[in-house]
C-alpha cells in the first residue's frame, strides 16, 4: 500500500476555560507506507475524555501536557490495513493510543490486539476498557463496598458512573446517583436499576435531596464531579464512610483556584477515608476487570450507553460536549468505516 492522507486534530491554542472549537486545527499529513517490522493502522473510532483536559494545560501533572501544533493523542480502536511485521496480519482490529488521526505507523509494541467477536470493537474504549476499568478499581479496591451499604454516585449516567452504579449493585449495596438531565434519571431508573436517582440541575438544595435518598447516611461516595456535589456528599456521610475521589470535573475549566469544599471538617468529625487513583496504577487488576466484566455482561447484569460522533473534524466539538453533558454513556468520535459491521 502506497503513502496515505490522514486528517489529524492539532491543539492550536492552550484553552481558557472551557475550552472553544477555535483551540483546535484540522491539519492533513502524508503517513508513508509501513518500513519493515512497522503495520499501517486506519482508526476506526477514537475516546474523548475529560483527563484530556487536563493534557491542554501547560502544566505538570501524571501525564505530560500535549504539545501545540501536534496531533492529540488518546484511546483508538483501528484495523490494520498494511503490515510488514510478523505482528500484525492486515485486517488485525487494535486499541491503540494515537487517536485525533485517520492513520497511524506502529511496530505492535504500543498496540493491543481487539477480538470484535466478544463485543463491538468500540466497547474497548468503553465498558470494556478504561472507562470500565476505572469504575471496577475504584468502587472495589479504594470504595471496598459490602452487602446491604450504600453508594452514592455523581456524573451516575457517564462512561465510569453508570459502570461504578452497576458494579455496586451488582455487590449488594443500595445505589442513588445523579446526572444532569430527566432522561438521564430514567436510565439509571429504568435501565442500570439503581435505587434512586436526582437530577442536580433541578435540586435548589442539593445536600437536602441527597440526603432525602440516604435517610441513614451514605458508605461510600464514589466522586467524578467535585465541587457542590462534594459538599453535599460530605454533609451525608456515615461515620467511617469512603470517598473515592475519581475526578472533579466540575473543576477541569477552571480558570482560578476556588476555595475547597467548605465543611471538609467533616472528613474529621466522621473519621472518613477520601481517597484518590489514577486507573493506570492498577494495570495488575486488567485481568480480573475483564474476567469480571465479560461474566457481567454475558449475564445481562451490565447495561450501557454510547454517543457516537461521526467525523474526525467534529471531535472537538465532541471533547467540549463531555463538559455540557452532551453525551448520554461513553462519548466517542466514529472517525471510518468497520467493514464488520
Ligand atoms: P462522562 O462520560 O461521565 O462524561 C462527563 C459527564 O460529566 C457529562 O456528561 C456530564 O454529565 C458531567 N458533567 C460535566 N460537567 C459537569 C459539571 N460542571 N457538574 C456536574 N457534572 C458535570 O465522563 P467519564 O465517565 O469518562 O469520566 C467521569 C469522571 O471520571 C471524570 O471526572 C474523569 O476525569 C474521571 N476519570 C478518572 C480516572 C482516574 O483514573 N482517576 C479515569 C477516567 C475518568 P451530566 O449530564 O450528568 O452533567
Amino acid at each position: 500500500m502506497a503513502e496515505v492522507l490522514s486528517r489529524e486534530i492539532r491543539l492550536k491554542k492552550r484553552p481558557a476555560g472551557i475550552p472553544d472549537e477555535s483551540d483546535f486545527e484540522v491539519a492533513e499529513v502524508r503517513v508513508p507506507e509501513p518500513g519493515q517490522g512497522e503495520a499501517l493502522v486506519r482508526n476506526i473510532y477514537m475516546s474523548v475524555d475529560p483527563y484530556m483536559r487536563g493534557r491542554m494545560n501547560d502544566a505538570p501533572s501524571y501525564v505530560p501536557p500535549f504539545e501545540l501544533s501536534k496531533p492529540l493523542e488518546g484511546g483508538c480502536v483501528g484495523q490494520v490495513v498494511a503490515s510488514k511485521t510478523g505482528a500484525l496480519q492486515v485486517g488485525d482490529y487494535v486499541l491503540g493510543m494515537k487517536g485525533w488521526r485517520e492513520f497511524y505507523l506502529s511496530d505492535g509494541g504500543d498496540l493491543a490486539k481487539v477480538d470484535p467477536r466478544l463485543g463491538p470493537i468500540q466497547a474497548y474504549l468503553g465498558i470494556l476498557g478504561m472507562p470500565g476499568m476505572t469504575a471496577h478499581v475504584g468502587l472495589l479496591e479504594m470504595g471496598r463496598p459490602k452487602p446491604g451499604e450504600t453508594v452514592f454516585v455523581s456524573a451516575a449516567s457517564g462512561a465510569v458512573g453508570s459502570v461504578a452504579c452497576q458494579i455496586a449493585k451488582i455487590k449488594g449495596c443500595r445505589v442513588v446517583g445523579s446526572a444532569g438531565s430527566d432522561d438521564k434519571v430514567s436510565w439509571l431508573l429504568d435501565t442500570a436499576k439503581i435505587d434512586g436517582a436526582i437530577n442536580y440541575k433541578r435540586a435548589e438544595n442539593l445536600s437536602a435531596e441527597i440526603g432525602k435518598l440516604f435517610p441513614d447516611g451514605i458508605d461510600i461516595y464514589y466522586e467524578n464531579v467535585g465541587g457542590k456535589h462534594l459538599d453535599a456528599a460530605l454533609d451525608n456521610m456515615k461515620p467511617f464512610g469512603r470517598i473515592v475521589l475519581c475526578g472533579m470535573i466540575s473543576q477541569y475549566n477552571a480558570t482560578r483556584r476556588e476555595p475547597g469544599p467548605s465543611n471538609l471538617f467533616l472528613a474529621i468529625t466522621k473519621r472518613l477515608t477520601l481517597q484518590g487513583f489514577i486507573v493506570s496504577d492498577h494495570m495488575d487488576k486488567r485481568a480480573q476487570f475483564l474476567a469480571d466484566m465479560g461474566n457481567w455482561i454475558r449475564e445481562g447484569r451490565i447495561k450501557w450507553k454510547e454517543t457516537i460522533v461521526e467525523g474526525i473534524e467534529n471531535a472537538p466539538k465532541a471533547f467540549i460536549g463531555l463538559f455540557k453533558g452532551e453525551n448520554f454513556g461513553k462519548m466517542l468520535v466514529k472517525i471510518g468505516p468497520d467493514p464488520a459491521v
